[in-house]
């Protein structure tokens, strides 16, 4: 069992039934079978669908396993890319997500907003042609969200453009429509409290279309991870090379595990505990919301200034077993950053938050 409740945002605390699932994955044998074998064909069926009814994803939509959220940023940028994207830039990872298409040598160009400010989905102009939109649903450097039901003017304003979304630090919270999107990419050590080293990609058949039009017309998608050669792999529940098993096996046991808590039940709760924990930093005379517009403001990863530094903040959460994140880079002292992800339950944010409201 975990000594400390972790509300760093990522990595962050293990979802509370994952140390029974590892003990039951050392008794199966999960570690040492081969990724050519039945056995883990089940394992690689059982996470697809899980993640598949999480998500609510349509027929048109396949879902692939990668080495991490970062990869498959060179991923969409080599499959669904042949000179242009556009990039909605408010933080860290957004930015990076911008640098990546750069050094691919793509035509990359960015909207970029001080950080702790979003975006007004309505009135982003994309310039036109652009053949892909990366946008990142959750700052977890800056803790600014997207409103997701404003993805439609995006689509609408620019209907042939592959939309692609970074969900890294949202997911499974965030209800997507998916005719507003094409592709959505993030990695397991954030919402879905697991070890770190896994990737999930979200492609659309528009996607598949895409790449396979590069390559015939002799443009370069990559190799063992292009989406043909993913696709031709999922469609046999296996993966082009020997993947992270023990991951993929705990991401379709804690799949498992939240389909019977219920998304939506997920949902209202993280709901019930950013409210928690924003009325907390609202009323402390150290800590006060980062981001000023509520509309814009993470449910899933709360940034806050702090007065005291985090790692003061720390030694006082210590003594009731509890750590919250520091800000992110040039932030590390003067911001916290409280993950907000299914693992914890709304008593224990409650008993966060009540030692944070002691601390003046
Ligand atoms: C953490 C994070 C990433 C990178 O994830 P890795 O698993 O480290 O590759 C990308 N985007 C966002 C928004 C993140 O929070």
């Amino acid at each position: 069992m975990s000594n400390k409740i972790y509300f760093t945002p990522g990595p962050t605390g293990l979802y509370p039934t994952v140390p029974q699932h590892i003990h039951k994955a050392l008794e199966d044998d999960v570690c040492a079978i081969s990724h050519r074998s039945k056995k883990y064909e089940a394992i690689h069926e059982a996470a697809v669908s899980n993640v598949r009814a999480l998500l609510g994803l349509p027929a048109n939509f396949h879902i692939f396993f990668t080495g991490s959220a970062t990869e498959i940023w060179d991923r969409t940028l080599e499959n669904l890319v042949e000179e242009s994207t556009f990039h909605l830039v408010n933080g860290s990872f957004s930015k990076r997500y911008f640098e990546t298409a750069l050094e691919l040598k793509k035509n990359a160009k960015a909207l970029e907003v001080p950080f702790g400010e979003g975006f007004d989905l309505k009135t982003v102009e994309v310039p036109a042609g652009t053949e892909m939109i990366c946008l990142t649903h959750n700052e977890t450097s800056s803790g600014v969200s997207l409103v997701v039901d404003d993805i439609k003017y995006i689509r609408q304003n620019n209907p042939n453009a592959i939309i692609a979304v970074d969900s890294v630090s949202s997911v499974p919270y965030p209800k997507y429509d998916w005719s507003q999107l094409d592709t959505l990419l993030f990695s397991v050590q954030k919402g879905f409290g697991l070890p770190a080293g896994l990737g999930v990609w979200v492609v659309s058949d528009k996607c598949i279309d895409r790449s396979i039009a590069l390559q015939q017309k002799g443009k370069s998608i990559g190799s063992y991870h292009n989406l043909p050669s993913l696709l031709s792999k999922a469609k046999v529940n296996q993966t082009p090379e020997t993947p992270n098993v023990l991951g993929i096996y705990l991401l379709a046991k804690v799949g498992e595990d939240m389909l019977k808590r219920g998304v939506d039940t997920i949902r209202k709760e993280t709901d019930t505990k950013a409210d928690i924990l924003y009325n907390t930093i609202i009323k402390s005379s150290v800590f006060e919301p980062f981001v000023k517009n509520y509309e814009y403001s993470s449910k899933t990863v709360v940034v806050a200034n702090t007065k005291i530094l985090p790692s003061e903040v720390n030694k006082v959460l210590s003594e009731v077993g509890m750590q919250v994140g520091s800000g992110y880079a040039k932030y590390k002292d003067t911001q916290l950053r409280i993950a907000n992800f299914p693992g914890t339950s709304v008593e224990q944010v409650e008993k966060l938050a009540d030692c944070l409201s002691k601390i003046c």
